[in-house]
C-alpha cells in the first residue's frame, strides 16, 4: 500500500494556487485535487438543472482528467471545464460553499479521494478543515490588484467565458467573494496556523515553485 502525503495549499482567489498545484504536482508526481472546480461544479449543476446542492453534492462524482489542452473537469460524466468557469458561477459558488451539508459531503468525499495517496490539495480549507494533519501546508497570498489582474487575463487569454468584465469589476467581484469566503460559518478561508505562509504578488511562477520546492526539500516523502 502506498504511504500518503499530503500537501495542503489554501488562498484566496487569484492567488496562484491552482497553477501552483498543478505545476508541484506534475514535478512531484503527486495527486493533484482542486477544490473549488469540484463547489464550482455544485453550483453549476444545481443552477443549471435546479436541483438541491446538498443532494448534488451527496452524489458528486468528480475527476480530474489530463489532456493535452490542460486539464478537464468531469462532474457526473460530463466535461464541465469551461462551464464552472463563468461570471455567473465566480458570483454564485460561495453561497452554495457556504451550505454546511455541502461542505460536509464534499470533505468526506476529498478525504476519501486522498486516502493512502500522495497528494496536493488546494482550495480555501484544505489545511484546516480537510487534512488538518496534512504533511505539509502552504498559505498563498498576493495584493488584490495583482490577484484581479490575473483573473482578468485568465479568463481574456484562455476565452474561457463570452462575457468579458473590465479589470474594475473583477476586483470588486473578487473583494465580495473573499469577503463570502471568509467570513461564512463553517470551512472559511483562514491560514493554518502551521502553514508556510506565501506572498506571490510580485514572484513569479517559478519563483513560487522554487520556494515550495525547497522547503519540501527537507522532507522524505
Ligand atoms: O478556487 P476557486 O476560486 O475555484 O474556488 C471557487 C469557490 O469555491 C470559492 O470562492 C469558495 O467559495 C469555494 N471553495 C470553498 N472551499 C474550498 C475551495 C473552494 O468553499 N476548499
Amino acid at each position: 500500500m502506498e504511504s500518503e502525503f499530503v500537501i495542503t495549499i489554501d488562498g484566496p482567489a487569484g492567488s496562484g494556487k491552482s497553477t501552483i498545484a498543478k505545476k508541484l504536482a506534475d514535478k512531484i508526481g503527486f495527486l493533484y485535487l482542486d477544490t473549488g472546480a469540484m463547489y464550482r461544479s455544485v453550483a453549476y449543476i444545481s443552477i443549471e438543472y435546479n436541483r438541491d446542492p446538498v443532494e448534488v453534492a451527496s452524489n458528486l462524482d468528480f475527476e480530474i482528467l489530463e489532456s493535452k489542452n490542460g486539464d478537464k473537469f468531469i462532474a457526473n460524466g460530463t466535461d464541465v471545464t469551461s462551464k464552472i468557469r463563468t461570471h455567473e458561477i465566480d458570483d454564485k459558488v460561495s453561497k452554495i460553499s457556504s451550505i454546511r451539508e455541502v461542505r460536509k459531503h464534499l470533505v468526506k468525499i476529498q478525504r476519501k479521494f486522498a486516502k493512502n495517496k500522495k497528494i496536493v490539495i488546494e482550495g480555501r480549507d484544505t489545511g484546516t478543515v480537510v487534512f488538518p494533519d496534512a504533511d505539509l501546508k502552504f498559505y498563498l497570498d498576493a495584493s488584490i490588484e495583482i490577484r484581479a489582474k490575473r483573473r482578468y487575463n485568465q479568463k481574456n487569454e484562455k476565452k474561457l467565458t463570452n462575457d468579458s468584465f473590465s479589470l474594475e469589476k473583477i476586483k470588486n467581484k473578487i473583494k465580495k467573494r473573499d469577503n463570502s469566503d471568509k467570513n461564512r460559518e463553517w470551512g472559511a478561508l483562514k491560514k493554518p496556523d502551521d502553514a508556510y505562509v506565501i506572498d506571490t504578488t510580485s514572484l513569479s511562477k517559478k519563483e513560487v515553485l522554487k520556494e515550495i520546492l525547497s522547503y519540501l526539500a527537507e522532507y522524505e516523502y
